[in-house]
């Protein structure tokens, strides 16, 4: 990765062109940097998917948003035009990227971006933490509301507390009433879980999850596990739900290829539910959260730009507690 200078992007007229502010860093961001299986990113590459800023160009046309204006990003792209991306399921459209991935990014003073794209930065929100919610806020909102349905009478099992997914789903769950046991490694990293609501929260350096998770439910089970670390805790994950538990993945930080005993998937009824990224209108909804301060940006750390490689290595170290956020 270097930092250097690339031509303005010249944006056409369904785009606008957006003066970055801060771009905060995601897993998907190392994905990009290291190389996908049948991935083809376009070279040279600009990455950086959660994006605030300003508005520094829009055509005469544009309605809604005038230069000046100071918003977020809109992070998925669906093609805009065919059944899953006219019903809600953009994320779910065949020709689905997202900005920073598919596209050039974030990681840049400026950035061409769809119109359509663009949403009013939350009132009284600072650049940092407006570039810091938008991706994990609506991953786990998709997760918790939409796939699993999370509720009242719910208990939720959230891994890894610390990451943006983690801090972020502890608090969706709660907005959604649930009860919420964390997993989060060491003490420091722990009453950080506790602050953002968690009722419960499990030290998975020293203790075993499982039995923790068997002992706060008296040994029932939680009804849904908040999934996206993979392999290492896969199985954990499976035997910790109660029958008719919802587990909903959305990555596997530490490897893809884990085991399934099949037999506590059907002897249970569990569901396994697949999540990525989300619908464009499910962060409309986050926003309202924002703008009704039910939820909370968690900011671990900021670079400038220049610095985008040590962020991503603060990243890849897992040292982190809620976003790392590069300023422009
Ligand atoms: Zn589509």
């Amino acid at each position: 990765m270097q930092f250097e200078e690339a031509p303005d992007p010249v944006p056409n007229s369904d785009e606008a062109l957006v003066r970055v502010r801060a771009c905060a860093l995601n897993h998907l961001d190392l994905w990009a940097r290291n190389g996908l299986p049948n991935v083809t990113i376009p070279m040279p590459h600009i990455s950086g998917c959660d994006i605030s800023g300003v508005v520094e160009w829009v055509p005469a046309e544009e309605k809604r948003f005038a230069k000046g204006d100071e918003v977020i990003v809109n992070p998925g792209l669906g093609c805009g035009r065919c059944d899953r991306c006219l019903s809600g399921r953009d994320n779910q459209c065949q020709d689905y990227t997202v900005i920073g991935y598919g596209t050039d990014g974030g990681y840049a003073e400026l950035i061409k971006v769809r119109r359509t794209h663009l949403i009013e930065k939350p009132r009284g929100m600072g650049f940092v933490e407006a570039a810091s919610f938008p991706l994990v806020f609506e991953t786990a909102y998709h997760m918790l509301a939409t796939k699993a349905r999370a509720g009242p009478g719910d208990t939720v099992l959230v891994l890894a507390a610390s990451s943006g997914v983690g801090s972020a789903a502890v608090q969706v769950a709660k907005v959604l009433g649930s009860r919420v046991i964390a997993t989060a490694g060491g003490s420091e990293k722990m009453e950080k879980s506790l602050e953002l609501g968690a009722d419960f929260v499990i030290d998975h350096y020293k203790q075993d999850v499982l039995a923790e998770v068997r002992r706060l439910t008296e040994k029932r089970g939680v009804d849904v596990v908040i999934e996206h670390v993979g392999k290492a805790t896969w199985e954990g994950s499976l035997k910790s739900l109660a029958r008719g538990g919802r587990l909903v993945t959305c990555g596997a930080t530490t490897g893809s290829d884990a085991v399934t005993d099949l037999r506590y998937v059907y002897n249970r009824e569990l569901t396994i539910y697949g999540s990525f990224m989300a619908g464009m209108g499910e962060l409309f909804e986050v926003v309202r959260l924002f703008n009704d301060g039910r939820l909370k940006v968690v900011v671990d750390s900021k670079y400038p730009l220049k610095e985008a490689a040590k962020a991503q290595k603060r990243m890849e170290e897992s040292a982190h507690f809620g976003k790392i956020v590069l300023t422009v």
